[in-house]
């Protein structure tokens, strides 16, 4: 509602100027944030300031749109009061988008010390009246809310013991925000990505994001990890019948809709990271929901948590806080992560705090517990964090999903498989799934199980068991036993629970 009124003031701004357009600035807008009232347009130069909600006299968060900037090219200037310094600028760019879409970084972004300042401009003149202009790539409750409405109509995808068939799993308290509006209460969304018809030993698995209100990249790579877990590709079909996902991505929604810098809207002062202290949580509303629809989903236990976060700090890499003196960092699932983002840096952190990582480890007493850092790094558009998030589930993927040429799901390729397979030979596999057409032989997903996917099974069965063992095979004569590969035994190592007594590598 507050755009459509935006819109009407500007237009009538426009209306009453007749030559060049009054540049207008705006950041009342779900997400945006700007301290409009300091902030003012003086020919080809904008003086931003941000808002202070968190650490007072600091700014965090900025995103507002520019009206009427068409065929000017603009000088944008902000102060460096960022929290933990200005600093944190250096090697800083900021963002712009025509659609809220498709987003760019400024040509110019440069941070002066002596001046206090950071300032921000392109080489060439805007190309349409409105931008939009932010410190990072954005990441607002209306994109949350069409890609949660988008992964319910998943088959793989269903409620929670807590949910509903909308995937709510409660409701935010809202509030009245730092410049006076009201944020009305939201919707929390928790919901669980499986293959239903899979019935075996699952791992389970809780990713969590959105509890600081700027940290937009997390929400980026969580949202392209659920796409990859939701999609048709083989390994992703192959996964969810070995393990079942549960997924909140956004803790604190009354903070990103206010724009907030980090807190949420009911307790603007206060770490929501630090209160993940169950059964109390300090008040939090929203923590509190969040976290105890993840008890009773997972029924108190679960195998691994990831809590995607953002920061600021300066630093070239993306990485995971992560209990190094517990040996977490060698679980096998984060050195399947680093096999695919070897730049991935892995740091410590105790477990002291009470973050969203150690209610993890506290609550579900999983056996690996993360919280994964993205960094606004210049350059990094969103398909690096589609990339991310699709690597992140391969990671899983490539931990828990069935060996390929395991048509029967039991856990290793022998003769039984290739019953599978030559039972359905020369079959349509034409409107099944891709776990389903898998099962009937079509390992390529083509459509056909057909002589390409015999070349495919024998490939497997040999690289496994050798050429001599398949010869032998196809002509009827029973295998040993040894010679199967067990991903039993996988999937157990990786649902152990932790012992304190046992020194494990994991
Ligand atoms: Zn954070």
């Amino acid at each position: 509602m507050y755009r459509h009124l935006w819109i009407f003031f500007s237009l009538a701004v426009l209306a009453t100027t007749p030559l060049r357009a009054a540049v207008t600035l705006n950041g009342d807008f779900d997400h945006g944030s700007l301290d409009e009232s300091a902030s003012f347009v003086s020919g080809d130069f904008v003086q931003l300031a941000g808002r202070d909600n968190y650490n007072a006299g600091q700014w965090k968060w900025l995103y507002f749109s520019a009206n009427g900037v068409q065929g000017q090219q603009l000088t944008f200037r902000i102060d460096d009061d960022f929290p933990g310094g200005g600093s944190r600028l250096n090697n800083h760019e900021m963002v712009y988008s025509y659609d809220q879409d498709n987003w760019f970084f400024f040509d110019n972004n440069a941070r002066s010390s002596s001046a206090d300042t950071y300032t921000f401009s392109n080489d060439s003149a805007f190309t349409s009246d409105q931008v939009w202009v932010a410190y990072g790539l954005p990441y607002s409750i209306d994109r949350l809310e069409s890609h949660t409405a988008g992964v319910a109509a998943s088959p793989w995808v269903s409620p929670t013991a807590t949910g509903g068939s909308d995937l709510v799993i409660g409701q935010s308290p809202g509030g009245i925000d730092d410049i006076g509006r009201v944020i009305p209460q939201q919707d929390l969304y928790g919901y669980r990505v499986t293959d239903p018809s899979s019935d075996g030993p699952k791992a389970k698995i809780v990713l969590l994001g959105g509890t600081h209100s700027n940290e937009t990249l997390a929400n980026l790579t969580l949202e392209a990890l659920v796409d990859y877990l939701v999609s048709d590709e083989l390994d992703a079909a192959l996964l969810r019948r070995r393990a079942e996902f549960f997924v909140y991505p956004m803790a604190n929604p009354d903070g990103r809709l206010a724009g907030y810098n980090r807190s949420t809207v009911q307790f603007p002062d206060l770490d929501p990271n630090r209160h993940w202290d169950a059964p109390h949580y300090d008040g939090l509303t929203d923590i509190r929901a969040v976290g105890e629809a993840i008890i009773a989903d997972t029924g108190g236990d679960a195998d691994i948590f990831l809590d995607f976060h953002s920061t600021v700090d300066p630093g070239s890499s993306h990485f995971v806080y992560t209990d190094i003196d517990k040996n977490m960092h060698l679980h096998p699932y984060w050195q399947q992560v680093l096999q695919l983002e070897p730049t991935i840096a892995t740091f410590d952190a105790a477990l002291q705090n009470d973050t969203g990582a150690k209610f993890g480890y506290e609550q579900l007493g999983v056996g690996f517990t993360g919280t994964f850092e993205t960094r606004f790094i210049a350059g990094e558009n969103e398909d690096r964090f589609v990339t991310l998030g699709e690597n992140f589930g391969k990671a899983f993927a490539a931990l828990l999903a069935t060996p390929y040429g395991d048509l029967n799901f039991d856990g290793d390729v022998d003769a039984d498989d290739y019953a599978v397979l030559t039972t359905h030979a020369e079959t349509s596999t034409a409107g099944l799934t891709t776990a389903e057409a898998y099962a009937a032989g079509d390992l390529n997903n083509d459509g056909w199980n057909d002589a390409l996917d015999f070349g495919l099974f024998k490939e497997t069965y040999v690289a496994t068991h050798g050429a001599q063992a398949f010869a032998l095979m196809i002509a009827g004569v029973p295998e040993p036993s040894t010679l199967t590969v067990a991903l039993v035994a996988a999937i157990s190592l990786i649902i152990r629970r932790r012992s304190p007594a046992a020194a494990k590598p994991y």
